[in-house]
Formats: C-alpha cells, sequence, structure tokens
C-alpha cells in the first residue's frame, strides 16, 4: 500500500504545493507549526532518510535548501529550521519551519488552524520565489 505522501506525488490527494521537480516535490504541511511549514519529500517511497542513496540525499538536501531561501524571503521569520522526525508518514520527508525562537518547532505544541485559502496564498507565495 503506498503512504499518503505517494498519494499526493500521483495526484490522487490534494496538497497544497510549493514546488516541484521530476525527483522531489515541497507542499505545505496541513497541520502546520507556524505559517509557512513545509514538507520536502522524494516522490520515490522511501520511509527512512538514512536508508536513501547518497546521491538522492544530497540532491533532496539542495532541493530543501532552494525551498528554504523561498520561505524566508516570505514569511516574517529569523531562520527557517529543519527537522526529520518521521514518526507518523512512514515516507521520508524534511520539515522546514520559519522560526523565531525554539518553541516555534517544538512538534509536541499545539497545531495552526489555517484555512484552505490561506494555505493556498502562502504556497503559492513561496513557490514564485523558489529558485530551481
Ligand atoms: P512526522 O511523520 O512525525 O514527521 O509527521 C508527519 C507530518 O505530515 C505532520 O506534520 C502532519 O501534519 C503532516 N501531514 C500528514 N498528512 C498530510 C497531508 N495529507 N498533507 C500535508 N501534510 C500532512
Amino acid at each position: 500500500m503506498s503512504s499518503i505522501f505517494s498519494k499526493i506525488v500521483n495526484g490522487e490527494i490534494p496538497c497544497h504545493k510549493v514546488a516541484e521537480n521530476d525527483k522531489f516535490l515541497a507542499f505545505l504541511d496541513i497541520n502546520p507549526l507556524a505559517k509557512g511549514h513545509t514538507l520536502v519529500i522524494p516522490k520515490q517511497e522511501i520511509d527512512y532518510i538514512f536508508d536513501i542513496d547518497d546521491e538522492l540525499y544530497k540532491e533532496l538536501f539542495l532541493f530543501a535548501k532552494q525551498v528554504a531561501h523561498s520561505i524566508k524571503k516570505c514569511v516574517n521569520c529569523k531562520r527557517v529550521g529543519i527537522a526529520v522526525v518521521g514518526l507518523e508518514v512512514p515516507h521520508t520527508h524534511i520539515h522546514l519551519v520559519p522560526i523565531n525562537s525554539v518553541y516555534d518547532i517544538d512538534f509536541s505544541k499545539p497545531k495552526l488552524k489555517l484555512s484552505n485559502d490561506e494555505l493556498k496564498m502562502i504556497a503559492e507565495r513561496i513557490g514564485s520565489k523558489v529558485v530551481l
């Protein structure tokens, strides 16, 4: 059975897409810690990030770097934090979270509730500034 993120890659379920190329996809986290919280995934379904082969691993982080630069341009924050958890969805994903303090990237805190329209606007804004 394919992961929920593979279903997003295959267009079976929707997402607020930020950027993509042939190997990677970035989209907004549906339950964000902060406005602009983005997930970056390889399109290939690999559960554990440290099982990814070196070349794809490097490319994944370079892709995430470009997305992070765009988040920083679009969201008022000190920097973009990066985290890999992977306890919920067994498909490698990098969390990119705009942060002003360490609390902003505390995964145990209550998530934001953003409307579909707001998520759409944020995704479009970040996506428009991604340079791949
Ligand atoms: P974790 O696997 O612990 O890194 O957490 C998985 C993350 O994926 C959580 O932050 C969820 O809010 C997020 N998530 C789960 N399903 C979706 C979805 N359909 N679209 C966007 N984000 C999702």
